[in-house]
């Protein structure tokens, strides 16, 4: 392994068009190999960001201070040696050769939305087609699942209806549990810029007093787990202003009467969201001048994630928010979320088709070329049920692609343990917590050495360029993937090295005809336009406002029209309780992203920074020593350092995301209908470090944190 900077030198080439994969706003950049690494800045011809960029998407993209992996290393006497590619590869296929043949489907694949669309594409087709397993997810179970279960149930879709064009049409911008001043710049500007206009606003709902919050005109702070009760308030704060759209709802909905008889005393929901009655007519209020409602990870990991991101569209629904310059708009966490739901992970086929269609399973097998009986039944599970079944020895191998369980999903200590103990390959372009698990590791080209497609969570499809060659015994992830897959199912690729553009043309032949269709969007039609939204079936064609045409609704649901939902507050995944008396969340610090094993920063493996309010610190002074504290769920313990923050409600501590320890407190439980974790509410105490949580180890860092 070796640091970033030693990959070769290369002379200075032409500016070239590409694509920022940091976060799902997807900006166009332009890129050139200067010298000593990448330059890169916004690119003001692309019509996604016109020019804009961020300081994290331009730093952390050109300049990645993560242990680079440099050459495939495979376990020996308990160490990770360095090896060929052929023996790492012949290792990886013998044993996933052994598992299947004790198994059909007996391999588990975690992917990413780090990926480009083609590589997401052949791991989903390798996954799906040549080991026939069902335990495949490509991180939608960790960050939008609940949000497109939400779209799906309401719309029949999988993808939000709004567009980065209706942003400026919007009176009220109305952001819910998520922090896009931080997490998503450019995309943030945008609302920010909308939101100054004269009669337009920004509100904001979050327990915590985020960067977001801090500017917004207004900020309403739930208690955590709480949303579902404020967002139910809400509802029943616009019946009682008659702010309903009475029209739209006997026209274009069903539902709505049976939503109405589930609706919470308002009192009561406030009280238990802990809010005032005031803020929920401010709400409610807002909601009648046009209105965008975004909202990000604070709603969708919970385990009621997918009734709250119903409730927020059944606002929209009710309010007549529906239609060019309002709706509900998820804001998509990981760069290509959006393109590898589209080219398959969780739950549906190529162009979002439903799983368990046969005639669906019928094409996808001859294009192909698989048995029709090896393509899977079962849709599958979410990252936490498949690392369960690992655990309880039903699954023999597991696969994982630029992702870092080991650190990032909820319980990570007990992650960890159960991929110690499987038989696990890791493919990665750096070093992170999930390598020290791995039994083969295998090195990825990462951004800048890479040729493929993003897709962004407006559902824009956008080259991705290589501007250099990656390091000597550094591989493409397309060619990793289908080397591997050849040697399971011949043929289930050419030989490598694999186009890109052939795997995307054949992406396009699958969606033909889809709900995401993007059969009219070519290589050549990006190179010339450079970004193209779907759906777009030909080759002029471009997708707008999703669910409607010229002025007509055409939802994809039994009915044909959009559906209110009826689920109330039920309770909290894990109430305090005198054992754990204080509330755990957790949020993302400006530059660094998930868990940071692109920019290592000290932040990440240095001791956590815990924010509390000054109540807290004095409520608990017995627990603190010389400015450290201990954290202790039912799961685990964290040593952090400590900074206080009025900005975080008495009783609540507030941990970032991004430490590779904060993930040993989260909690598991996900929610039944998406599959997706807790991970914003739980237990916890304080404690005094001890022997066995020192509070005399050296912390690197001692920055102050923004979240
Ligand atoms: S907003 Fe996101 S996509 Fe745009 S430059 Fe920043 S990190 Fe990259």
């Amino acid at each position: 392994m070796a640091d970033a900077s030693s990959v070769d030198e290369q002379p200075m080439t032409a500016w070239k068009p590409t694509t920022c994969m940091r976060c799902a706003v997807g900006c166009g950049l332009k890129q050139r190999a200067d010298g000593d690494g990448i330059e890169a800045r916004g690119n003001t011809a692309h019509p996604t960001n016109s020019g804009a960029d961020c300081q994290r998407g331009i730093e952390e993209t050109v300049s990645p201070n993560g242990r680079r992996l440099t050459e495939p290393l495979v376990r020996r006497g308990g160490e990770l040696q360095p090896t060929d590619w052929d023996t790492a590869i012949g290792v990886v296929a013998t044993r996933f050769i052994e598992a299947l043949r004790r198994a059909p489907g007996n391999i588990a694949v975690l992917g990413s939305g780090q990926q480009t669309n083609e590589a997401a594409y052949a791991l989903g087709k390798l996954a799906r087609g040549g080991f026939g397993t069902p335990h495949y997810d490509a991180n939608t179970g960790l960050c939008m699942a609940s949000a497109v279960t939400a779209y799906d149930r309401a719309f029949g879709g999988n993808a939000p209806p709004p567009t980065y064009d209706d942003i400026p049409e919007a009176e009220t911008h109305l952001i819910w549990g998520a922090n896009p001043a931080t997490a998503h710049p450019v995309l943030y500007n945008w609302i920010a810029n909308s939101a100054n206009d004269d009669d337009s606003q920004l509100l904001v709902v979050d327990p915590v007093e985020s960067k977001t919050a801090r500017e917004a005109d207004r900020h309403i702070q739930p208690e955590p787990g709480t949303d579902l009760a404020l967002v139910r308030a809400v509802m029943a704060g616009i019946i009682d202003s008659n702010g309903v759209d009475t029209a739209f709802i006997e026209s274009e909905t069903t539902g709505y009467e049976r939503m109405v008889e589930s609706l919470p005393d308002v009192e009561c929901a406030a009280e238990t969201a802990g809010v005032s009655l005031e803020a929920v007519e401010t709400l409610s209020e807002a909601v009648a001048d046009p209105t965008l409602i975004y909202w990000g990870m604070g709603v969708n990991q919970s385990v009621q994630g997918t009734a709250t991101a119903r409730g927020l569209i059944d606002l929209c629904l009710a309010s007549g928010n529906l239609g060019p310059g309002t709706g509900p708009f998820s804001l998509t966490g990981q760069a290509n979320s959006m393109g590898n739901r589209v080219c398959s992970s969780k739950e549906t086929w190529p162009g979002h088709q439903p799983f368990d269609d046969s005639d669906v399973r019928k094409a996808v097998a001859t294009t192909w070329e698989v048995p029709f009986s090896r393509l899977p039944t079962d849709r599958g599970a979410g990252f936490v049920k498949i690392v369960d079944r690992i655990a309880r020895g039903e699954i023999d191998a597991c696969w994982t692609v630029a992702t870092n369980p080991a650190a990032g999903m909820p319980d990570a200590g007990h992650v960890k343990s159960v991929l110690d103990d499987v038989f696990l390959v890791v493919q990665d372009s750096f070093y992170s917590e999930t390598v020290e698990c791995a039994d083969v590791v295998l090195p990825a080209a990462t951004w800048g050495e890479t040729e493929g497609t993003n897709m962004n969570m407006e559902r824009r499809v956008s080259r991705v360029t290589a501007a250099t060659d990656p390091p000597a015994k550094v591989k493409q992830d397309l060619d990793i993937i289908a080397t591997i897959g050849n040697r399971i199912e011949p043929d289930l690729f050419g030989e490598p090295p694999i186009d890109p553009e052939g795997v995307f043309d054949e992406i396009r032949e699958l969606t033909a005809g889809t709900p995401a269709d993007i059969s009219g969007i070519s290589y050549g039609r990006l190179d010339d336009e450079l970004a193209v939204r779907w759906p777009a079936p030909d080759d002029e064609s471009e997708g707008g406002y999703q669910y409607y045409n010229d002025g007509e609704w055409q939802f994809d649901t039994e009915s044909g029209q959009a559906a209110f939902s009826a689920v109330s507050h039920s309770g909290l995944a894990e109430p305090v309780d005198e054992s754990y008396p204080l509330t755990l969340t957790t949020g993302r610090q400006a530059g660094i992203y998930n868990t940071g094993v692109r920019s290592q920063s000290t932040e990440r493996d240095g001791l956590p920074t815990a924010r509390m309010h000054s109540e807290t610190i004095a409520n608990w002074l017995s627990a603190f020593d010389r400015g450290r504290t201990v954290i202790t769920s039912r799961r685990g313990d964290v040593t952090v350092t400590v900074e206080t923050d009025d900005g975080i409600p008495p009783g609540i501590v507030w941990l970032p995301i991004h430490n590779a320890a904060v993930n040993t407190l989260t909690l598991p439980t996900v929610d039944p209908e998406s599959d997706e974790p807790n991970y914003k509410q739980c237990a916890v105490a304080l404690s005094a470090p001890t022997s066995s949580n020192p509070s005399t180890e050296t912390n690197s860092q001692g920055e102050s944190v923004d979240d």
